[in-house]
Formats: C-alpha cells, structure tokens, sequence
C-alpha cells in the first residue's frame, strides 16, 4: 500500500508525473559491476539499481527497476538521468544536496539541481521525504561500496 499523491506545485507535479509514466533508464544492464537494492518500508517503495562504474570513477551506466509510489519511481528516474555520464564525485555532491534540500528547503541548494528540485515541495509532507531521498540513498550505497551487491533500507 502506498501513499497516495501528495498536492505539489503543478509545475513540479507535471515534472514528477512525466517521470513516473516515462520512467528513464529503467531496466536492466547488459553489464554491471554494483548492483544494490532499497526498501522504505514506511511506504513499501523498492528500488533496485544497477551501476557499471567506471575505472576512472565514471557512472558508465545505470538502470534501475522498481514499484512504490509516484514519488519514489519518478525520484528514481531522475536520478539515473541525472548522474549517467557523471563522476563519483559530482553525483555524490548532487545526492547530498538533494537531501539537504528535502530536510532544508529554505537553504539555497550548494550545487545546481535541475529538474530535482521539482522534490522541493515534498520536503513539505514530511512523511513522503524518504520516498524522495529512497533512490539516492541506494545510489550512495553503490558508489561506496564500488563493485558488488548491496541493499539498503531506509528508516
Ligand atoms: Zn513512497
């Protein structure tokens, strides 16, 4: 069972929806080197995700699968478009400023988020915000532990 949506900026709204129904990079990869899975079970999203990251720290590739809320699948889409082609070290820097604009709204964001801060208004439904930050916490789990499995669960 998942929450149902919540009344965002229809602008925004818009934006989150495109995702959901469009869903980019969703999938799975020819080749990976890290695969890891996310639940949030306060909603029942899950989120699986599959890197191939490169030797020169390059988001080669990146794919993910999923069911759960629009919030959920539409924040993974756009996290995959945004970090595909990227380095460790510049999709890091976006995922922490993500989350920091889902727990501080008001702050100006450090880096230049795009189209995520479409997310901004969910920081409003305190009870969505981990269905926002579910794809970025698996993605900081991939990165970290490099090749390999893993899984998180956000709580
Ligand atoms: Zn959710």
């Amino acid at each position: 069972m998942n929450y149902p949506e919540p009344d965002l900026d229809e602008l925004y709204r818009d934006l989150i929806l495109d995702h959901y129904r469009h869903p980019r990079n969703r999938g799975a990869l020819q080749r990976r080197t890290t695969h890891v899975e996310g639940y949030n079970p306060l909603c029942g999203d899950e989120v699986e995700l599959e890197l191939l990251l490169g030797e020169d720290g390059i988001v080669e590739d990146i794919a993910f699968r999923g069911r759960g809320c629009s919030i959920s699948q539409a924040s993974s889409s756009m996290m995959t478009a945004a970090v595909k082609g990227h380095t460790k070290a510049d999709a890091l820097r976006l995922s922490r400023a993500f989350k920091r604009m889902m727990t501080n709204p008001e702050e100006e964001p450090a880096v230049d988020l795009g189209d995520l801060e479409a997310f901004e208004g969910v920081a409003k439904f305190p009870v969505r915000v981990k269905c926002a930050t579910l794809a970025w916490h698996v993605l900081e789990e991939g990165l970290e532990q490099g090749a390999g499995e893993g899984r998180v669960e956000v709580t």
